[in-house]
């Protein structure tokens, strides 16, 4: 067991290594904004950047849902790890090396199981990828993917497999290894029998790994070979397999997304390689499921536009309309192509070629139009079928989180289309929209949805909070307002919660190094995201002359806080003699009295000015 100090100092020396423009520049694109780098936030749906980045103070903030920190809170919540994952991914990264053992007997529980996890799926698709390759059982599986025109390449780059039939190929190699029987039903690859002993879960099936974005497999789908069902079968939710966060090749092909700053969606992970043979490389698709609005989250990181290429029947257009409201909700642009009939994405690239499907994909409808076409095709452009299509599309132009004018510009081009009036159909809407006001009474009736609105996370007065801040920035003052009673003022969470973790820092250091410090330091929650927001926009932060100025402030800060205190006290004492007088207790009347002259000959004397 290594000392909680090499713990801190391993913590520490990661953290000055890493680049937390480096870490958020991957899935973040960012842009310069005076000290600081704004992009759109990953965390909530947005259409104008107040995601900010400080490269300087290591520490983001974002403006719209208050979520912030540093390097590590940003891994954590984007990637979904623990503090050990971090840290631990991190110093791998940055070629650092961490004591062997290092955190609380929890955290390195939870952390532990999960590698198991991780272990378990990576030796399970290094097994099946090497008996897809060399096994001649894999022989059947290598023929139906040479049939599908699946090259070498592609199976090396998405490290694709073969499970053999029967049912104890991997439960057997699993008996033999240092991975238990249960570890790996846990990870979803084998199944309990009812009377003892496990199977496998994936029989005689081409398999793809499914690549979290740090490049660990955390699942598979699998394909049958045969006959049989279903024909697809994926990995169940386990501890590091969450399908609706996840998108099938967005792991190998984010670096060519993030190049076109566009992304296409398919629906099947065959449809992906297809077209990934032929040199689309900005493919993903969805895990076995319906697109998620957390994925289509994950994709606004590197892309700009999302091309949804569907099947042009039934389940293809449904599939689509069914993401129109995700992608209007996270504000991310978004077009449709649907195939003609008979084809899907691999036979149409095998058809028509890289330039044939760029071709096809300029021509793809903006989601919005997409989803009026839609319904018209739906409900026919009778009056009656007008009016149903209006009905439907009208939350839709409402959710696109348009300005008023661009609603009005949509809403008079889909009525000129049906051969409306837009005058109205304005009409129309915004009666439609007072009434559905009238019935969400006692709501909120306008402004953002509840995830959007940004929490006033500390509602202290002013003079109060420029205390606040004044301290996160400059603790080593800290000494002198504990004596000058700072904490009768500084109480309930947050700013009883930054001043108690101040108290701890000052304790444990001899110097505490400022705001970064103080922010590792604190739980997710209002307090942190106090101080990452300050770390991107405090006046502080363009103080030149820190010393001097700091001392000045510190000097003023502390007169106003005593005389704060002392006409808190006065007041009380009012109070208190009004009390006494009425209960005619002289002899506490005198007290009180002497101690309020005694008071306001001592606020006198402190001569400043009155405030
Ligand atoms: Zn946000």
């Amino acid at each position: 067991m290594s000392s909680s100090f090499e713990q801190k100092d391993a913590v520490q020396r990661v953290k000055d290594a890493a680049q937390i423009l480096d870490i958020i520049g991957e899935c973040v694109s960012l842009k310069r904004a005076g000290a600081n780098m704004k992009g759109l936030c990953p965390f909530h749906a947005e259409k104008t950047p107040s995601f900010m980045v400080n490269p300087a103070r290591q520490s983001f903030h974002c403006f719209g849902c208050e979520e912030g920190g540093d390097v590590f809170s940003f891994m954590m919540k984007y990637y979904n790890l623990t503090f050990p994952e971090t840290l631990k991914q991190l110093a791998q990264r940055y070629q650092i090396t961490l004591p062997e053992r290092q955190f609380s007997s929890e955290d390195q529980g939870k952390a532990e199981k999960r590698q198991k996890l991780f272990d378990a799926n990576e030796r399970a698709a290094h097994m099946y990828h090497e008996y897809l390759l060399n096994h001649a059982g894999g022989a059947q599986a290598r023929e139906y993917l040479k049939k599908r025109e699946i090259t070498q390449e592609m199976i090396t780059v998405f490290k694709l497999g073969y499970a053999p039939a029967g049912w104890d190929f991997l439960s057997n190699k699993v008996a033999k290894s240092s991975i238990t029987l249960a570890e790996a039903e846990e990870a979803g690859l084998l199944v309990r029998k009812e009377k003892g002993g496990f199977y496998d879960r994936f029989r005689d099936r081409v398999l793809f790994p499914i690549f979290e974005l740090t490049g660990r497999v955390v699942g598979f789908g699998g394909r049958i070979l045969g006959e049989g069902e279903p024909k697809y079968l994926n990995t169940p939710e386990t501890l590091i397999y969450d399908k609706g966060r996840m998108l099938f090749g967005l792991y190998q092909h984010r670096d060519a997304i993030r190049k076109s700053r566009q992304a296409v969606v398919v629906e099947g992970n065959f449809d992906l390689l297809a077209l990934a043979s032929y040199g689309v490389g900005n493919v993903v698709a969805p895990l076995g499921t319906a697109l998620t609005q957390a994925q289509i989250r994950l994709l606004k990181g590197y892309a700009d536009e999302v091309i949804l290429l569907f099947d042009g029947d039934e389940a293809g257009i449904k599939a689509a309309m069914r993401s129109v409201p995700l992608f209007l909700a996270e504000q991310v642009a978004a077009r449709v192509a649907l195939l003609p009939s008979m084809h899907d994405p691999d036979t149409y690239i095998r058809a028509h070629g890289k330039e044939g499907l760029e071709k096809y994909l300029v021509s793809a409808l903006p989601i919005l139009e997409f989803a009026f076409e839609h319904l018209k095709d739906k409900h026919g452009t009778s009056m009656m079928g007008k009016g149903k299509i209006l009905e439907e599309l009208e939350p839709l132009i409402q959710a696109s989180g348009s300005s008023p004018f661009q609603q009005s510009v949509l809403i008079s081009e889909f009525s000129n289309k049906l051969g409306l009036d837009p005058d109205q159909v304005m009409e129309g809407f915004k009666a439609a929209a007072r009434k559905k006001t009238r019935s969400k009474m006692g709501r909120s009736p306008v402004g953002p949805a509840p995830e959007e609105t940004a929490q006033i996370n500390i509602p202290l007065p002013r003079n109060q909070a420029q205390l606040l801040e004044f301290l996160v920035f400059y603790p080593k003052h800290l000494s002198r307002f504990l004596e000058a009673g700072i904490e009768d003022i500084l109480v309930g969470n947050p700013a009883g919660s930054i001043l108690a973790a101040l108290q701890k820092l000052a304790a444990e250091e001899k110097e505490v190094s400022g705001p970064e410090h103080l922010m590792e330091n604190l739980p997710e929650g209002p307090a942190r995201s106090y101080v990452s927001r300050l770390l991107i926009s405090s006046q502080f932060l363009r103080q030149d002359d820190q010393e001097e100025l700091s001392e000045k402030m510190a000097e003023e800060m502390l007169v106003w806080l005593v005389r704060y205190r002392f006409k808190k006290e006065i007041k009380q004492l009012s109070d208190d003699i009004g009390s006494a007088q009425q209960n005619q207790d002289e002899k506490l009347l005198e007290e009180l009295l002497f101690r309020k002259a005694e008071l306001n000959k001592y606020l006198a004397s402190m001569n400043v000015g009155d405030n």
